[in-house]
Parts: C-alpha cells; structure tokens; sequence
C-alpha cells in the first residue's frame, strides 16, 4: 500500500484533492473530505454535555488534591516525589499509546453508543488532522477528563479519611497518581500542540523542542497511513522503543490470529468514503 502523509514539506499540515475518478473529484484528507464530514457531524448535545461534566469534575478534583498535595508535603520525600513524577508521565505514555491504538485499530463508529462516542474521534483525526485544532477546550479535553474522574475521587476521599501518618507513608503513590492523572488529562490538549503550527505560546513550544511534550515533527511519523506506528501522544518516550520492539505489531498479530479481524480495517474504509 501507499505509505503517504498528510502535511507538506515545511511541516504544515495541509488537505489534498486527488481525482479518484474520471470527473469525480474528492478529498484524500481535510474537512471537505465526505468521511470527515459525516464524523464531524456525528458530534451531538449529549456527548457535548457528557464533556462540560467530565471536565468540571475532573478539574475541581484536581484542585482538591492539588491543595492537599502540597499541605503533606515533607522535603524527606523528594527523590521519591521526582521518581513518582518520571513513572507517571511514562506510564500515562505508555497509556496513550494503549488507548490510541486500541481505537485506531478495532472497533467501529457503527458500534452502539460506544462507537460514536469515542472510536469517531479517532476516525475522523485521520482523515481532518486539522479538525483539532478547531476544537475548543472542551471538545479537545472532554474525554481525557472522564478517564481520571475515579482515581482523582478515589485519592480525593483517602485525603479525606486517612490519618496523618497513613497519607505521609503513602505520600509517594499519590505523587505517581497525580502526575499520572495531569498527563492523560492533558493528553489530548497536547496532541492539539503537536498539530498546530501558528501561534503557539513561546512556553509550548519550548515544551515541545525539550520532548517534556510530544513535539510536532515527531507525532508527524504517526500520520503516514496507514497510521500503524507511533501511537504514543502524551511525550512520545515510549514511541521509539516501542516500534523497535515490534510491540504494536505483535499484539495486533496476536489478536488477529486469535480473532480473525483485521487492524484498522474500519479506519480504511473511513479513509475511502467519498460520498
Ligand atoms: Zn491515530
Ligand atoms: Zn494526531
């Protein structure tokens, strides 16, 4: 198959027009794309609402721990406050690329309620990388928020309950939860960075060329269809490492000798609408 990308030469992501038949013009990617269209349109009120919700809760309980973070804190724990930080940003990686290509791959928008809600996302940034961003805050960070709601409550309440001796003995673990929350709530916030080439904050791209945040030039390796590597968006550590391992590779080997179905099929025949 083709390998192609998506954004031009200067790194700028662009929407290309081919002539798929005698007379019939359409296009390969961008917003006037018929796939991207439709997906676009897929997006409802009540998905809209289940986002407002994600994001309030998870960002005032965020605040709550945040404050109680930093009142236990105790200088005796900081090279294990910095080792907790370092796994929860790798694990929140790692997480990324987990749940990226789990929707890439498998599944499908006709799926009830599941698939319009959470695997058209991932359909639709293939074919209008640039739809992201147009989306604001909400839309971009709604479903990242949903996923940390539980942990957050759930160190929320020991916060709540647990004696001063138990939270200073676990102190460590909540510093790795945090960092692990902060990261895959902002996961897709950065995936956004990584696609917007104009008017970035100077702090962003700073970010970006210390690979602290996936940087631009490197999340550009994961849109060349058929978007089966570099599945990682939260830093991209991992991304590397992974595909020496053939990590991605074998897994879908593994599900598609065991299952039968084939990887990213759904997101191809997405990629070929044209009506
Ligand atoms: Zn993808
Ligand atoms: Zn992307």
């Amino acid at each position: 198959m083709a390998r192609m990308v998506n954004e031009n030469r200067c790194g700028v992501e662009t929407q290309s027009t081919e002539t798929e038949a005698p007379g019939r013009p359409s296009a390969r990617w961008g917003p006037q794309h018929a796939g991207a269209q439709e997906l676009a349109n897929l997006y409802s009120p009540g998905k809209r609402f289940q986002e407002w919700l994600c994001v309030v809760l998870c960002f005032s309980l965020m605040a709550f721990n945040f404050i109680h973070i930093l009142a236990n804190f105790h200088l005796g724990h900081l090279c294990y406050i910095l080792l907790s930080i370092v796994a929860g940003i790798l694990t929140a990686d790692f997480a990324s690329g987990l749940v990226h290509w789990g929707a890439d791959s498998w599944g499908s928008v006709d799926l009830p309620i599941f698939g319009k809600a959470f695997i058209r996302p991932f359909r639709e940034h293939h074919i209008d990388p640039t739809a992201i961003t147009r989306h604001d805050f909400i839309e971009t960070n709604g479903d990242n928020c949903m996923l940390t709601i539980v942990p957050l409550a759930n160190m929320a309440y020991s916060f709540l309950t647990l004696s001063p001796a138990e939270i200073y003995r676990h102190y460590p673990w909540y510093c790795y939860l945090f960092a692990l929350a902060i990261f895959v709530t902002l996961t897709n916030q950065i995936h956004k960075w990584s696609h917007t080439y104009f008017g970035l904050p100077r702090w962003v791209v700073f970010l970006q060329d210390c690979q602290v945040i996936l940087p631009r030039k490197h999340h550009r390796v994961h849109h060349v269809s058929p978007h089966e590597t570099y599945f990682c968006i939260t830093t991209g550590w991992l991304n590397y490492p992974l595909e020496k391992l053939g990590f991605w590779r074998n897994l879908e080997d593994l599900i598609q000798a065991v299952t039968g179905e084939k990887p990213r099929a759904d997101d191809l025949n997405w990629a070929q609408k044209v009506k």
